[in-house]
């Protein structure tokens, strides 16, 4: 893996908040809105906080009020975010963290591709004692779609990686925001998306779960070698 760039998505592939999350943003709007249950039916999964947040200003007829706005929300989201972690039960996905200690000794780097704020990422990251892992990556704060946080990442480390760039989530926007930007799409189905799902989104490897991280090391680093002759 030396010299391979893998790029993690947050919810539902390197852990579940339990809830805190969409807790935090549900009283964002309606602290900031005056919206209740502002997010009813709102799809998260492969969508960036800042498409999540335009879609439902959307939804209930409100002006995009501009950059001042859009702070003012993101601020009192972290703020919320950071009281509702600790009140949440939730949980690292199994081989989390085994794998990205397994990773970095094989001299892999590690980075992010999350629809997640910037500033949300790391505290979910802390608060679950990961981030220490993670350098950089693409976050959902200005950019609305998932293929773009793979290449702003890639950017990012452009130079630094000599390998292969693999990009692991569990949804089907992962798999196709890893193909458009020529990354392996690795699919792990711990969230709400099925194996076969992943698969059919065109994944080059799909895990039930990383629980095996020897098994896992050995299938990401097969994948990248040369065919056998
Ligand atoms: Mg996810």
């Amino acid at each position: 893996m030396k010299g391979s760039l893998v790029l993690f998505d947050i919810d539902n592939t390197l852990l579940n908040t339990g809830g805190a999350g969409r807790i935090a943003m549900e009283r964002a709007f309606a602290d900031v809105f005056a919206v209740d249950g502002a997010l009813a039916g709102v799809e998260f999964q492969g969508h960036t906080d800042r498409s999540v947040y335009l879609h439902t200003l959307g939804l209930h007829g409100l002006p995009d009020g501009g950059a001042d706005v859009y702070q003012t929300f993101v601020d009192r989201y972290h703020a919320l975010l950071s009281r509702y972690l600790p009140l949440h039960q939730g949980h690292l996905k199994p081989g989390v963290p085994a794998l990205l200690h397994l990773l970095r000794d094989a001299g892999a780097l590690l980075s992010l591709q999350t629809g997640n704020f910037r500033e949300g990422a790391g505290q979910k990251l802390e608060h679950y004692g990961i981030a220490r892992h993670f350098e950089g990556g693409g976050f959902g704060d200005n950019l609305a779609d998932r293929p773009a946080l793979v290449r702003e990442a890639m950017r990012q480390f452009r130079g630094r990686f000599s390998g292969p760039v693999y990009v692991i989530g569990d949804t089907p926007a992962d798999m196709i925001s890893a193909r458009a930007n020529g990354a392996f799409a690795i699919g792990v189905a711990t969230g709400e998306h099925r194996r076969d799902e992943l698969t059919a989104a065109d994944a080059d490897l799909v895990f039930s779960d990383m629980a095996d991280v020897a098994a896992t090391m050995a299938a990401l680093t097969a994948l990248a070698a040369p065919a056998a002759r």
